[in-house]
């Protein structure tokens, strides 16, 4: 049988005897948060799954009296076969609003728009009621301490600095289309841990004892749940020892397709301080240099993606506890007061800085309201930022799944 040269490609079956996508669920029926666990969003980060697995078992080998419910959930199961990052694309660089409206109206073209649409069908009836609380572990290719990242809004704080361990500010932003992006504009909570190196074994330890403490940080769980929390909160805080609580991503360096090879220079590891300058990489047009003095993060060490390093710089605690209290008392709606800055014609949550006018740390002060997505737009820069809308929105473009749902259900 010869396949027509314009047949779209069809995703990939699953592999026989690949994870369940729901892993398994925990609810013993009494009013609460209702908190989903993912691992493997990245195909060879398995160390996620172990840890939800045996936070699962523990809570029903003890039968704890969790408050609301606990889903966990495997992410990108085709790649997980394979032991490989994705198979077509990346799992976590294609949840826009674009992308997802035409995954849900039913044109998948890659294995990860598959993965997509089965994640978004165990997502969906969650998120009809309420505020879910998303928790995605992930795993790097370098050593690393643990972290966790998330979108700078304010309701993601709690579950975050819960953790004994950096947060990284910022990350959400520069990349487009991560998931946690997409779920937290919906106006849920969303905090990614990176527990370690893949196949480090202490990298489930680490993400079982985040686990733990996001969920008694969340309400799920009363600490006397958790008899050996003290415990799981001093193996988080070795981990994490010496590094600075909370950083913020200052840069992204963007690996094109005609950039590679890109290879980086052996022996960088997260949060270590690189001067500007220095090289860090090679690539097809030669060195590549750090752009500015500050924290090394997420080196790219395995072959796939087109992040290739990222550079942080820490934040102090009272810079936080400022931008808290200057978002609480809504003073953002200042923002568009600010010399040389003003709000885009056409996008709410918008605003364009003139550099030549608002050079007096316009970066930062928009930082403190959360605006962190920042693109070059002419001689202009442009800042956005997650949604801080307090109460979620199910959004037009899930429809369709929504309709298909309920028509299972139904028949
Ligand atoms: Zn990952």
């Amino acid at each position: 049988m010869t396949l027509s040269s314009s047949a779209p490609p069809s995703p990939p079956a699953e592999a026989p005897g690949a994870r369940p996508r729901v892993l398994g669920r925990y609810d013993t029926g009494r009013p609460g948060p209702t908190v989903v666990c993912i691992g493997a969003l990245h195909g060879n980060e398995p160390a996620g799954l172990s840890a939800i697995s045996r936070v699962l078992a523990r809570l029903r080998a003890d039968d704890v009296p969790l408050r609301g419910r606990i889903v966990g959930v495997s992410g990108n199961r085709r790649a997980l076969a394979e032991g490989r990052r994705f198979v077509d694309r990346d799992l976590n660089r294609r949840w826009t609003p674009e992308n997802i409206a035409r995954i849900a109206q039913g044109t998948v073209e890659t294995a990860e728009d598959q993965e997509t649409r089965e994640l978004l069908a165990v997502f969906l009836p969650l998120l009809r009621h309420g505020p879910v609380s998303f928790i995605d572990l992930h795993s790097t290719s370098s050593l690393s301490t643990p972290f966790s990242c998330m979108a700078d809004v304010l309701r993601n704080r709690p579950l975050a600095l819960a953790l004994p361990i950096p947060v990284v500010l910022g990350l959400e932003e520069v990349i487009e289309g991560s998931m946690l992006g997409y779920l937290c504009d919906l106006g849920h909570v969303g905090v990614a841990v990176e527990g370690g190196q893949h196949d480090d074994p202490r990298t489930i330890d680490f993400h079982e004892s985040a686990l733990l403490l996001m969920l008694v940080a969340a309400g799920s769980l009363e600490p006397r749940h958790v008899p050996d929390l003290a415990a799981h909160r001093a193996r988080l805080a070795a981990g994490g020892d010496g590094m600075p609580a909370v950083c913020e991503i200052r840069h992204r360096h963007v690996v094109r397709s005609e950039d590679e090879p890109f290879v980086m220079a052996p022996g960088f590891v997260n949060f270590q301080i690189v001067e500007r300058g220095q090289v860090v990489a090679d690539d097809r047009r030669g060195p590549v240099r750090m752009p500015e003095t500050g924290l090394m993060m997420l080196p790219r060490y395995q072959g796939q993606g087109d992040d290739g390093f990222f550079v942080a710089r820490p934040v102090t605690r009272n810079a936080l506890r400022l931008s808290a209290a200057l978002r609480t008392l809504r003073l953002d709606v200042l923002v568009p007061y600010l010399p040389g800055v003003s709000r885009d014609p056409n996008r709410a949550d918008h605003f364009i800085a003139d550099p030549a006018i608002a050079r007096v740390a316009v970066k930062e002060v928009f930082h403190l309201f959360g605006y962190r997505h920042e693109r070059a737009q002419a001689e202009q820069l442009v800042f956005s930022r997650r949604s801080p809308a307090a109460r979620p929105v199910l959004p037009a473009e899930l429809a369709p799944l929504l309709r298909a749902s309920e028509e299972s259900t139904e028949g």
